[in-house]
């Protein structure tokens, strides 16, 4: 008789911000419905499980930061399975799958999963189940939604080639009656347990686990409407008719209370984890009124702080939350009255959720309207797991229904439609779906922490002691049939916060003359790069690529070698080259007098301008150079000589999603004619560079 196999598998995951923690549990919480108990612990936990000895199979959830590295939560793990002093067959044990999180808008796509996933080939580890790379730039669920569909039957067949090597093993080793005995409930067990299918959940099905019966309510008025528009609203046929697959319910693990007593009243965080409150001693808007987009340039007065740093660091900034959209969700949520209650946030007891925790970002004692400013993303586009649980909190029958079809594998279209392009918030939703009233410990527990935003330094301390300046154009959120147009969080909030001391383009910034105590302020803290500086030998020469506001750290570079410049005049400083690009020539040259006299000064030696928008001028030049791009291949032979011979560095920044990615097939051809080579031959010598740090990014999505 065959020994038992219990059907139990480990989850490890490696997360920067919260990403493939949340699908690590996703995958551990459906595991129950698909007949299988799994245990989940964050890589960094090294002490709660040891891959050396793990007989169960494994699967990772790991994503990728910074320039394709693994997460911070994965180093020290990746550090072990690296040790050079490992056999080959140290981990042929091991049987696993992987899914990588990245984001194809940035080099080196999924690399913390594929180091990972290498490393555990490298030693000797076998998949069970192909790996899947899952790409945030065009929504991570496109990829993971189907690919912990199909981990169930491979984990099935895992289980059951177990068994039967168990099985011939313990025909070999004789095993007693006891556990004769023992296997044969266990045998049962499982199949049983594995035998469970996707739930194919009719409406009808669903409802009847709350007690109510519930159809596709033919009574609501909505759904019999005629109108033959599909909207986050309504659903058509064949969608509004079937059968749905929806996620499994995700465990509530959160008790949040309210308690009438005074809270610490805090308006704005305190400085804790590295944040300093610094005064905005400038605002400058950069661009015409009549320009497509609105740049600002601030300058933070950092004179009174322990900060430093170089030009191509960026600074993080803490933005809260609109005060409309937070009052508008407490009105929603029936909970006005309560806004400055104290809430203690505590850990349900007896949930169901694996390794629950408080999430650190709920400080102890806040107020309400203190949380849902500060602390949580109310913005953020509500999860399908987000949606399945809200549905649960929906009294109309067709609203649920709608939010059932939404979250559901069926409706994966809708949710992109509907929720994901058109950025749908949870307000939003609780708007458009007017019986849903959630606990408020629901959005505590779907909600993100509220991310800082970064910018780039576009300044040199050298040259502006005590001040750090950055630009940001205003983000504009298209207006679509739930929500009107919004700017967006951080540059929006900005905008407004400054609008008493925004000078316009071309005057002398009177706000200068204005007391510290006058001026607004923020909240900041330094994030330094590691890569991404002026090379440390003057003489290298540079090639740098900032369209738009991509030109911030390279402003900041300039300022740093025009200072060099006056006080190392003996010093060989190499050639320097910028490739910007702006919409209009009149309306949109951001830093264009600055610019100009870095080249009158000998800063910058040569300063290549494009105007996408622009009319073709009188002479009706053909060809006109409308990208960066196209005056990179312009100049082409410059530009290979700088990094082919000269040992120099190409500095890109700005938006990733198209500009970086066409800038980085133009250096392929380059390349590629300088060095009559093939497209492979010319990714291997971009990608030479990249290692040598010669060709950095700092780009944006
Ligand atoms: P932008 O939208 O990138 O536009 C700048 C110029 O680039 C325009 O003339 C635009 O032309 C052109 N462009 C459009 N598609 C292009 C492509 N595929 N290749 C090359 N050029 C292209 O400028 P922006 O609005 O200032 O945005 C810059 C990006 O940099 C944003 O993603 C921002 O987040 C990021 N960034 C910001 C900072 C910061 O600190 N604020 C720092 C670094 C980067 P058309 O519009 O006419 O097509």
């Amino acid at each position: 008789m065959p020994c038992e196999v219990a059907a139990r598998f480990l989850i490890l995951y490696g997360s920067q911000r919260g990403q493939a923690q949340s699908i690590a549990e996703e995958i551990c919480e459906q595991a129950a419905e698909h007949g299988f108990t799994a245990d989940i612990n964050c890589l960094s936990n090294q002490d709660k499980y040891n891959v050396d000895r793990e007989i169960r199979p494994v699967v990772f959830v790991v994503s990728t930061t910074g320039d394709g590295d693994p997460p911070d939560t994965a180093q020290k793990f990746v550090r072990k399975i690296k040790n050079k002093s490992l056999p080959h067959d140290h981990l042929s044990h091991l049987r696993y799958a992987l899914l990588a999180l990245g984001d194809t808008n940035y080099a080196n796509f999924c690399n913390g999963g594929k180091t990972i996933d290498r490393r555990l080939q490298q030693l000797g580890g076998k998949h069970f189940y192909a790996t899947g790379h899952a790409d945030d730039g065009t929504g991570l669920e496109v990829v993971v939604d189907p690919w912990i569909e199909g981990l169930w039957d491979a984990l099935k067949k895992t289980f059951s080639n177990m068994s039967a090597s168990n099985q011939q093993e313990a025909a070999r080793s004789d095993c007693t009656q006891d556990n004769n005995h023992k296997n044969a409930s266990g045998q049962e067990k499982n199949k049983s347990d594995l035998e469970v299918d996707f739930h194919l959940l009719k409406l009808s099905e669903i409802d009847s686990e709350n007690g109510k019966t519930v159809t596709s309510d033919s009574s609501d008025a909505e759904t019999r409407s005629t109108t033959l528009v599909a909207s986050l609203k309504k659903s058509l046929p064949p969608l509004s008719e079937c059968v749905l697959n929806v996620p499994a319910l995700p465990p509530s693990y959160l008790e949040v209370v309210l308690e009438q007593a005074s809270t610490e009243g805090e308006a704005v965080p305190s400085g804790k984890d590295g944040y300093c409150e610094v005064p905005i001693s400038k605002a400058v808007k950069l661009t015409q009124d009549d320009a497509v987009k609105s740049a600002i340039l601030l300058e933070l007065d950092i004179s009174e702080q322990d900060v430093a740093y170089q030009p191509g660091d960026s600074f993080e900034i803490r933005c809260p939350n609109r005060a409309s959209e937070v009052e508008e969700l407490l009105l929603r949520l029936d909970l006005q009255m309560q806004k400055n209650f104290a809430v203690q946030v505590t850990l349900l007891k007896n949930s169901s959720k694996k390794a629950a925790k408080v999430p650190l970002h709920f400080p102890q004692n806040g107020s309400l309207q203190f949380i849902l400013t500060w602390c949580l993303e109310i913005r953020s586009i509500p999860k399908k797991a987000f949606v399945r649980a809200l549905a649960d909190f929906t009294q109309s029958s067709s609203e649920k229904r709608r939010l059932l079809e939404l979250c559901s594998k069926q409706g994966s279209a809708d949710y992109n439609s509907f929720i994901r392009d058109t950025n749908i918030c949870v307000l939003d939703l609780l708007q458009a779906f007017p019986s849903c009233l959630p606990p408020l410990s629901l959005l505590f527990e779907h909600l993100p922490k509220l991310q800082p935003r970064a910018y780039s330094a576009a300044s040199s301390s050298l040259q502006h002691p005590g001040k750090v300046h950055f630009v940001f154009n205003v983000v504009e959120v298209p207006a679509c049939s739930e929500h009107p147009a919004r700017t967006g969080l951080c540059t929006g909030w900005l905008v407004d916060h400054v609008s008493s001391i925004l000078q316009p383009l071309g005057t002398v910034p009177a706000s200068e003359c204005l007391g510290t105590s006058a001026l607004p302020k923020v909240h900041v803290r330094p994030r330094p790069s590691s890569t991404f500086h002026l090379p440390s030998d003057p003489s290298v020469p540079v090639v740098m690529v900032g369209p738009g506001t991509g030109v911030a750290p390279f402003i900041g570079f300039l300022q740093q070698r025009e200072k060099e410049h006056e006080t190392n005049q003996e010093a060989i400083f190499g050639e320097t080259w910028l490739f910007f690009g702006c919409r209009h020539k009149d309306k949109d040259f951001l830093f264009r007098e600055e610019l100009e006299r870095f080249v009158h000064n000998g800063t910058l030696s040569h300063l290549i301008v494009c105007f996408s928008r622009d009319e073709p001028d009188a002479a009706g030049t053909v060809n006109r150079p409308t990208y960066v791009q196209h005056n990179l291949l312009l100049h082409a032979k410059n530009v290979a000589g700088i990094l082919l011979k000269d040992k120099g560095c190409l500095y890109v920044c700005g938006d990733a999603k198209n500009m970086a990615k066409d800038v980085n097939d133009t250096l392929l051809e380059i390349i590629g004619n300088e060095l009559q080579l093939d497209k492979l031959d010319a990714m291997k010598i971009v990608a030479g560079l990249r290692e040598e740090k010669r060709y950095l990014q700092d780009i944006w999505s």
